[in-house]
């Protein structure tokens, strides 16, 4: 199997906390190459920025989860666009708005999130969306800033004409673990469907283990499953999804320095 991007996984997350150096360490020779790794607050946005200086192969990303909107202020503002700058995060996420959770009033949320999406564009960085049960107001927010910000719709769960919607404002498409699970038809017809060129892979980790390791914690490394699912939606070699997904990683990232030894 070809090395891979994890595109999405939260190896800071304290799930990790007693074997973290281990997973880590592993991710070679699980033949994962490279891992993003978005912040969900400040907090973990400056445990991502720590893990990318201790190791080269993990990118980071900063930025404030919808579901901590309601703790936003200038002055973490100003430290998520400090670290951005001065520690060289790849993108701003995960950002976006989860109405399914409701953690956050939705008027914050949104001011929150755009707020963000400004920073984005001032700082030319890409975005990773987070969005779920708000597909609509997602998607009239990021059509604000049409053609100044594109990114990456992380976990997509939602329709193939809605993500047909996100592709047209340059949005890739990311997939992880809810691909794989048998009873997710919806997920699996918008993924057969994606182009290869807007296709990403991700694990999510420590959340949503893709099958065969259901109700497991989840790891970089079974970001192959991601990857097997969606080359046999497609009907196409695994080796395909793999090189275009880490190829479309490489390019909305901007990742420096980075190759792989297949
Ligand atoms: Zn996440």
């Amino acid at each position: 199997m070809k090395f891979m991007i994890d595109s999405h996984a939260h190896l800071d997350d304290e799930k990790f906390n007693y074997d973290r150096e281990n997973i880590i360490k592993e991710l070679k020779e699980n033949q994962v190459a490279y891992v993003i790794n978005p912040g969900a607050d400040l907090e973990s946005s400056k445990r991502a920025i720590e893990l990318s200086k201790e190791y080269d192969f993990i990118f980071p990303a900063v930025g404030v989860h919808p579901h901590d909107a309601q703790s936003f202020s200038e002055e973490i503002y100003n430290e998520i666009k400090n670290m951005a700058i001065k520690d060289k995060a790849v993108a701003i996420g995960e950002i976006g708005l989860d109405y399914y959770y409701d953690n956050s009033p939705r008027d914050k949320q949104k001011e929150v999130f755009k707020k963000q999406l400004e920073l984005a564009r001032e700082l030319n960085l890409p975005v990773i969306i987070h969005t779920r049960d708000a597909y609509g107001d997602t998607f009239d927010i990021l059509n604000e800033f049409k053609g100044e910000v594109i990114g990456v719709m992380h976990c997509y769960s939602g329709s193939l004409e809605m993500a047909e919607r996100y592709m047209s404002l340059g949005y890739y498409i990311s997939f992880a673990g809810p691909v794989t699970f048998k009873n997710a038809k919806n997920v699996k017809e918008t993924a057969e469907n994606i182009p290869m060129d807007r296709l990403l892979i991700e694990t999510d980790s420590p959340y949503l283990t893709p099958t065969p390791n259901r109700g497991k914690r989840n790891e970089p490394k079974y970001v192959k499953y991601v990857a097997e699912t969606i080359a046999e939606l497609k009907d196409v070699p695994v080796s395909d999804v793999i090189e275009a997904s880490r190829e479309n990683a490489r390019n909305l990232f901007k990742l420096e320095g980075v190759s792989f030894e297949d």
